[in-house]
């Protein structure tokens, strides 16, 4: 088999989870006054200290969440919980976990979408028009988790200097990738989860600038400073330090390998003369992402011939891949034409193989052949 479809997500780095079982003795509960409590906070502290240090962050600024989803709604919820019906912006092209966060409150917020142009940016005069003297809120992802394609940050943070509104950014698909730095980004909210980055599902982080008051949405207990309710869940919050650790550290040797696999992709499926075109910018991409549209046949018929074939790979978002619905960013950046319907993500790691890619193109390759005969 051949897995591509690494931005859906990653296997978790064995030697982070070999760690965490060796040090599982250490159960404690860290809101415990003991010393079984004392130990565990210890090490949720020294968790905070190193994810707040690999973001440029100080460590009372990072909220350990259940996730991205959990960081994004955390975010949103919680300005908007805050004010009344503030105007909130954001993109067309966002992840389901912010878009449909502020589909469910437009009766609390007054939100606009502003859509991306065909290089998969947004749509920057669309924005500066969107801005308003009272906006509360941007969220812009960082990188597009359909096609690589990133969002001009420090563009953003320009056009926002003197406004009021906070600028939230989900980082889940660039850290590792690329350098993220919430002091130099000038952002005030941030998500990230770790299964993108070889660490495990189901915890993720929200930077919150200090300077930044949210309405808490998971109410209970007083832990993450009483911003999220719930002990927490230690081991994976160490995995998760563990493995962004080890994303930094590596993060030009891993993602200099990504974009070598994506050029041999592109390489090969040129010189078989399977014909496609990649959708969004490819210079503004990040390094394991790659979006291609395949005029000759529907991505749900592609997707089921590779699968077949052994080859794993995504429409897009796998929160739509169970329905295949038309991808709502290439309907954003292209108008609702048939790229929406017949476009695949190939994703990577650098832990691929030369190899693994030829596979993927002659499967690629087998297909067209079958379906022009
Ligand atoms: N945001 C983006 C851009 C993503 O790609 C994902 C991936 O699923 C998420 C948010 C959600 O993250 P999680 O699975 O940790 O909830």
């Amino acid at each position: 088999e051949v897995y591509a479809d690494y931005a859906a997500t990653t296997p978790v780095d064995r030697d982070i989870l070999k760690n965490i079982i060796d040090n599982a003795d250490e159960f404690g509960n860290p809101s415990s006054i003991h010393k079984a409590g004392k130990r565990a906070k210890a090490q949720l502290e020294k968790a905070r200290r190193q994810t707040a240090a690999l973001l440029n962050a100080s460590a009372s600024e990072i909220i350990f969440t259940s996730g991205a989803t959990e960081a994004n709604n955390m975010a949103i919820r919680g300005v908007i919980g805050r004010r009344d019906r503030p105007h909130v912006i954001t993109t067309e092209v966002e992840h389901a976990s912010v878009l449909n966060t502020f589909k469910a409150l437009e009766a609390d917020a007054e939100v606009t979408y502003v859509p991306a142009d065909e290089r998969g940016v947004v749509d920057m005069a669309a924005l500066k028009r969107a801005l308003r003297e009272d906006t509360a809120l941007v969220s812009i992802m960082l990188v597009n988790n359909e096609t690589g394609v990133m969002q001009p940050i420090y563009e953003i943070r320009e056009m926002l200097s003197g406004s009021d509104a906070l600028l939230h950014v989900d980082a889940v698909q660039a850290f590792g990738h690329m350098t993220v730095d919430v002091e130099d980004f000038g952002v005030d909210l941030l998500s990230l989860s770790a299964h993108k980055l070889y660490g495990p599902k189901g915890v993720g982080l929200l930077y919150k600038s200090k300077d930044v008051h949210l309405d808490p949405v998971i109410t209970g207990g007083s832990q993450e400073r009483d911003a999220r309710g719930g002990t927490e869940n230690t081991m994976w919050i160490q995995a998760m330090a563990a493995a962004m650790q080890k994303a930094s550290d590596e993060m030009t040797r891993r993602s200099i390998r990504e974009m070598q696999l994506k050029e041999l992709l592109l390489n090969t499926l040129t010189s078989a003369e399977i014909p496609f075109q990649v959708n969004g910018d490819v210079n503004q991409s990040a390094s394991h992402i790659i979006n291609l549209y395949f005029p000759w046949t529907d991505a749900e018929f592609l997707l089921t011939a590779l699968d077949m074939a052994g080859i794993c790979l995504s429409a897009g978002s796998a929160c739509h891949a169970g329905t295949l619905e038309p991808s709502h960013v290439l309907s954003s950046m292209y108008g609702e034409t048939d790229r929406s319907t017949k476009s695949i993500r190939f994703s990577f790691s650098y832990m691929m193989t030369d190899e693994e890619i030829e596979r993927i193109a002659e499967a690629l390759g087998d297909i067209y052949e079958r379906l022009m005969n």
